[in-house]
């Protein structure tokens, strides 16, 4: 796989590195697929193997001369000022802190201004690569303005759009990018690659089930164990949840509303936490153990398993995707938190016996 270093993704690297090798990148990319499995980290080598000045491997040609480096080298000053978000050529669009209320996402103004830069010629590398993520969040009249810029892309210019939901995209614009679909690695891929970086076997398996092929979730939690701590903070509150009375169960949701506001991704990890304590406890129910993510907590999956209705356990399930979605779709957070959270006797309802 050589530097590229991404688990499972050899189609798209494969792709990637053919278009290097021929000369033939494209004005566009389009990096599709589910949160976590390295599109940003792949749209950024990218950039580096455009822009790289490196020795690629032992005798290896060098970019510049009459063959093509098809990998990033890493090491060279191009490189590591890319992956250190500071080369002037390389930029990211993404979702800025707004006023308050003021709608969220990418806008019109922000796409101006790349077109204002990207009609510069590069400024200290090959080539400019900007890279729209998550490219979705682009409201429609910055995707009217993108398009325009896509009809007409000026020279010496990439750009990488990053998106886990491309249905949000123009169909124009999607038409008018090269589409790399980056999968879910299988938890056999996480693993492998969490014992190639020097995991213990036991971690790299309990890391590898609670990644569920979210691999940049999984190396983050190998070197950081405030991960597996808030993570145990979000299983005792998933338990919490069950055996919570209405009203707290409205003032939880009152703060965490409250939260949404400062840091949503928090909330969103928040629900991603308790679906995956409650989808196990369903696998339990289901005689399904062997899928279970959790997979050091088995005694107590068990026991919530026993105490609760199969069925309220796989309403609350998909309550509380539905919960996430709407959030996203800018729903009220405290209406879908309490709409969320009276639901949960229903998953917490004692099992008839
Ligand atoms: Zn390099």
């Amino acid at each position: 796989m050589g530097l590229w270093e991404l688990a499972g993704q050899e189609r798209a690297v494969a792709a990637l590195e053919r278009a290097l090798r021929e000369g033939r990148v494209a004005h566009a990319y389009l990096f599709v697929g589910p949160e976590r499995v390295g599109k940003h980290t792949l749209a950024l080598k990218l950039a580096q193997a455009l822009n790289c000045e490196g020795v690629v491997g032992a005798g290896a040609p060098t970019y510049g001369g009459d063959e093509r480096a098809v990998e990033p080298c890493g090491e060279c000053a191009p490189c590591r000022r890319i992956a250190g978000g500071i080369h002037a050529d390389v930029q990211t669009v993404t979702v800025e802190e707004g006023e308050e209320g003021s709608q969220k996402g990418i806008h019109v103004s922000q796409i101006r201004e790349v077109e204002r830069v990207t009609a510069l010629k590069p400024f200290e590398g090959r080539s400019r690569f900007v890279i729209i993520d998550p490219a979705e969040e682009m409201n429609a009249a910055a995707q009217n303005a993108f398009l325009k810029t896509l009809e007409e892309p000026p020279p010496q210019v990439v750009f990488a759009l990053v998106t886990a939901d491309e249905s949000r995209l123009l169909p124009t614009i999607r038409s008018r990018c090269r589409r790399l679909e980056l999968r879910l690695p299988a938890v056999t891929e996480v693993e492998a690659a969490l014992l190639a970086r020097g995991a213990d076997a036991e971690r790299a398996r309990l890391l590898a089930r609670l990644s569920r092929g979210r691999i940049g979730w999984a190396l983050e939690a190998a070197d950081d164990a405030s991960l597996l701590e808030r993570r145990d903070e979000l299983i005792a509150q998933a338990r919490a949840l069950a055996s919570m009375s209405v009203a707290q169960r409205l003032d939880l949701a009152e703060r965490l509303a409250g939260d949404f506001k400062r840091k949503p991704e928090a909330l969103f990890a928040a629900l991603e936490g308790w679906r995956d304590w409650w989808r196990d406890v369903l696998l339990v129910q289901a005689g399904a153990e062997d899928g279970i993510a959790n997979v050091d907590r088995l005694a107590e999956l068990r026991e919530d398993a026993s105490r609760h209705g199969r069925p309220g356990v796989a309403a609350f399930v998909r309550a509380v995707g539905e919960a996430g979605r709407n959030l996203q779709e800018n729903a009220l957070p405290r209406l879908v938190l309490e709409t969320l959270l009276l639901g949960v006797p229903r998953a917490a309802e004692p099992a008839r016996r």
